[in-house]
């Protein structure tokens, strides 16, 4: 999942001052989410549409993959990230909701929804340039395994919970553009449309 600028909680300069090491920063900032962007399926991929695979190994290669996949998301600068957006098609994914630090689960199995919903605004890092409301439930508690292979339940509440239930989509192949409204659809398909080049 991409981030939301709505609850960004990067530092903004309040003096507005751009000195010169900020600039620098902000620049190779860039170029690292670029590169990580790069390693990201982008829509149209067809790894994006798959189902994954329950996870039966918590050996090593699971727990490199979940370190190359925080890797990732940090500096793609997301707060979410599925296995099959890196095409693995096992289930896992890795999020980072708050200031506890990033968290992975595998196997993740929805055990309670609240019945409550809210529609919110999603971005997802496959899907470059695209914003679509999203109705999601407010809380879910989720079970599943952390990297070792050791039992793992989670709950979570509004912001936690709309990015896992996003994530677990991609475990399923499902993209925001299949869970928003059909004219937040066509207008996100016409921006991911590859553009004709005019030579
Ligand atoms: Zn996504």
């Amino acid at each position: 999942m991409a981030h939301d600028h709505d609850h960004d909680h990067e530092h903004e300069d309040e003096a507005g001052h751009e000195h010169e090491e900020d600039a620098q920063a902000a620049a190779e900032a860039e170029a690292r989410r670029r590169l990580a962007l790069a390693q990201i399926r982008q829509y149209g991929d067809a790894a994006l549409r798959l189902q994954a695979h329950e996870v039966t190994e918590f050996d090593d290669d699971l727990r490199r993959l979940v370190e190359r996949m925080i890797a990732l998301m940090h500096d793609a600068q997301g707060i979410g990230l599925a296995a099959t957006q890196v095409g693995v098609l096992r289930r896992l994914f890795v999020f980072e909701p708050d200031e506890e630090g990033p968290r992975a689960i595998v196997n993740p199995v929805v055990v309670e929804r609240g019945e409550e919903t809210a529609t919110e605004e999603e971005g997802c890092l496959s899907l470059q340039g695209v914003r679509v409301p999203v109705e999601r439930a407010t809380r879910v508690v989720l079970e599943g395994k952390d990297p070792n292979g050791d039992d793992l339940r989670v709950e979570l509440e509004p912001y936690g919970a709309r990015i896992v239930q996003h994530e677990l989509d991609h475990l399923d192949g499902v993209l925001i553009i299949d869970r928003t409204d059909d004219e937040h659809r066509k207008e996100a398909l016409a921006t991911l449309r590859p553009r004709v080049v005019l030579r």
